[in-house]
């Protein structure tokens, strides 16, 4: 099973049709079907490792100010608490905890409702620890890639640039989102892990493209997870809204 990152911008990309959403869908019919996912998504933050283990969890409507459709939007996908604990082992001595009240928020499921519409396969999240730095991110790919042979999808959701104190609704990319977004791409096109760890040496063009890293770190797993051999191949790319990068890709 591949690893994938989405950018996933605007909630509203789970109503909408567009070429991102439809880069997800054509991905979606094009994988094999997943034992489950495994989501590590930019909207769930913790102090110490989480993940979801319920057998049910609840469809998080974790916005405001949006239509009420999507806030009636619902993703049913069942849990898997048998991942869940094997995420924990394949992470240990890291401490994991079996999370009963989170669910899935809207970063796992924006995406997940194009990837897999009949929410048929079992989700698990995997939280972000807000106490760690790049590179345990990063780790945490390369030590949950065993996962991939067990049918598992890791799927990474965040955004490579994202700054949602400088959208502009009516015009083009700015120019310092560019430039870090080619950057990105181009370091993981050429499999320059350490670099895209050490994001920040981009200077001011990192500080507004990746103001906090929450969006951002959702793609170091993925890449962690990478293998000796693999490329990392674009499914979709683009600057939205000035300042939100839709950059997706999978490894595998
Ligand atoms: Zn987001």
């Amino acid at each position: 099973m591949p690893a994938v990152f989405i950018g996933h911008g605007s909630p509203m990309n789970a109503l909408e049709r567009n070429r991102y959403t439809e880069a997800w869908r054509a991905l979606g019919a094009a994988l094999p079907k997943p034992q489950a996912v495994l989501c590590i998504s930019a909207h769930w933050l913790t102090r110490g490792l989480a993940v979801t283990a319920m057998a049910g969890p609840r469809t998080i409507h974790d916005f405001g100010g949006f239509p009420r459709e999507l806030s009636a939007l619902q993703y049913p996908a069942p849990g898997d608490a048998v991942l869940a604990a094997r995420v924990a082992e394949l992470l240990a001595p890291t401490r994991v905890a079996q999370d009963l009240s989170w669910g899935l928020d809207h970063g796992a499921w924006s995406v997940l409702v194009h990837l897999f519409p009949q929410a048929d396969v079992p989700v698990v999240q995997l939280s972000l620890d807000a106490n760690q730095p790049a590179g345990f991110h990063y780790a945490l790919g390369q030590r949950l890639s065993a996962l991939r042979d067990e049918g598992v999808l890791i799927l990474g959701s965040g955004n490579v640039v994202h700054n949602l104190g400088r959208i502009d609704w009516s015009g083009g990319a700015y120019d310092w989102a560019t430039r870090f977004n080619d950057w990105a791409r181009a370091r993981i096109e050429r499999d320059e892990h350490a670099a895209l760890l050490a994001w920040q040496a981009q200077g001011e063009d990192a500080r507004l493209a990746v103001p906090t890293p929450e969006h951002y770190w959702p793609l170091l797993p993925v890449l962690g997870a990478q293998r000796a051999g693999e490329s990392a191949q674009l499914l979709s790319d683009g600057v939205e809204m000035g300042s939100i990068g839709m950059l997706a890709l999978r490894v595998g």
